[in-house]
């Protein structure tokens, strides 16, 4: 790490996010540095499933996605408590990879023209005089700007005390996340989504006939199980008939699941002591829209953007800052809004019925709600 290079970007974080933001700041002859505190590759508690928003941001990134091979879903079904199941059309559609293998290939794209540190956590950025210094497990770095593209949870927002951190638990700031690889008769167009009580398991085909199955649902439910996550999948989750059926015929790929706790879809702040925050560090949408990796992307556009103003000189710090928050509500507020009402009418046993019969009965009501959850392509 050399300590006496300026950097003009420095970012914190290499999920899509962080690694979208190196490749473009690299390729337009930036210097760049992204700070990853894990290996690639490595799994992450994710769906898996992107939405077709994104589709020509990632190639443009430099993603061969039709050598991969991978097919399209144009078809959500949904089932409720029970089981029963309805399906609507997802009119954009999506396609799922995993994030072992999207994840690394952006790395392998983005070390091309960043530098990137990798087993490497940032403890502090701090701003003084016009720059940053940003200390890491593998020293320290100067840079002009700082993203922080560290996903939902970081130690840096206990650092800044972020109010979302500070909150007490509620509806909206304590769930758990859990995902395994499995090897299931899923058809390939379908992205099934399974209700079971207080959570929601996401199912699609990913590579080499590989699926992703995901579940979102609250700490309580966990904490009502023992802690203990096979108790809860055979006591809540298998009740849906759904999901008792992947539960029991799949074959699972991991010996154990890959889990996060503490998930928050609260607000948060999108410049933090000058730092701009990009894709979850920002904002996090309610996984059952399936669009958080587009998010992410598209934050880190509208971020790039801006920053290659603010580094040409055509606008100042406090004109970067405020652009970037101003355009990232236009793009995303209302969809954060969107997806956590419909994230509160999901896992409750009459709420999730009424609320899929309703969509089933008038499918322009399914269209709209879905739209509603959705970006344009960008
Ligand atoms: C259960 C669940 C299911 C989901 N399903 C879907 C889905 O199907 N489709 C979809 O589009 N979205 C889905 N999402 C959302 C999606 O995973 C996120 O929106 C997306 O990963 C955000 O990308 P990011 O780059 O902002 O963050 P991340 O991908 O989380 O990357 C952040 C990175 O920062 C690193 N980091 C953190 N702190 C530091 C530090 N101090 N120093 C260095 N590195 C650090 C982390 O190791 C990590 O690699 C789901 C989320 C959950 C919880």
């Amino acid at each position: 790490m050399n300590s006496s290079k300026i950097y003009d970007i420095a970012i914190i974080g290499g999920g899509l996010a962080g690694l979208a933001l190196a490749i473009q700041g690299g390729k337009a002859g930036y210097k760049v540095a992204l700070f990853e505190k894990e290996e690639y590759p490595y799994h992450k508690v994710c769906g898996e499933y992107i939405s077709l928003e994104s589709r020509s941001f990632i190639e443009s990134l430099g993603v061969d996605l039709q050598g991969f091979g991978i097919p399209l879903i144009d078809t959500l079904q949904a089932s409720d408590i029970d089981g029963k199941i309805a399906e609507f059309p997802l009119h954009q559609g999506g396609f799922g990879i995993s994030r072992y293998v999207l994840d690394n290939y952006l790395f392998d794209i983005a070390k091309e023209s960043a530098d990137v540190f990798t087993k490497c956590k940032v403890s502090s950025a701090e701003y003084k005089s016009g720059q940053f210094t940003i200390l890491s497990t593998a020293g320290h770095i100067v840079a002009k700007v700082v993203t922080g593209c560290y996903g939902k949870k970081s130690n840096l927002d206990v650092k800044f005390r972020r109010p979302f951190i500070l909150q007490k638990p509620s509806s909206l700031n304590n769930y758990i996340g859990v995902k395994y690889h499995i090897r299931y008769p899923q058809p390939k167009n379908l992205i099934s989504l399974h209700n079971f009580k207080n959570g929601y398991c996401g199912i699609s085909n990913i590579e080499d006939d590989k699926c992703c199955l995901c579940y979102l649902t609250t700490a309580e439910n966990l904490r009502s199980a023992g802690s203990n996550i096979k108790v809860m999948e055979q006591e809540v989750l298998a009740k849906n008939p759904q999901l008792d059926r992947i539960f029991s015929t799949a074959e699972f790929l991991y010996k154990e699941p890959l889990t996060i706790s503490g998930v928050s879809f609260s607000s948060k702040s999108l410049v933090e002591d000058h730092i701009l925050m990009v894709g979850d560090a920002a904002g996090m949408i309610t996984p059952l829209c399936g669009n958080g990796m587009s998010m992410a992307m598209h934050s880190s556009k509208i971020a790039f953007g801006l920053i290659q103003d603010f580094l040409e000189d055509k606008i100042s710090r406090h004109a970067l800052e405020l652009s970037y928050s101003k355009r990232w509500k236009q793009e995303f507020g209302s969809r954060l809004r969107t997806g956590r009402w419909v994230q509160q009418l999901f896992g409750g046993n009459f709420t999730t019925k009424v609320f899929l019969r309703s969509m089933n009965a008038v499918p322009s009501i399914a269209k709209i709600i879905i739209g509603l959850t959705h970006g344009k392509p960008f």
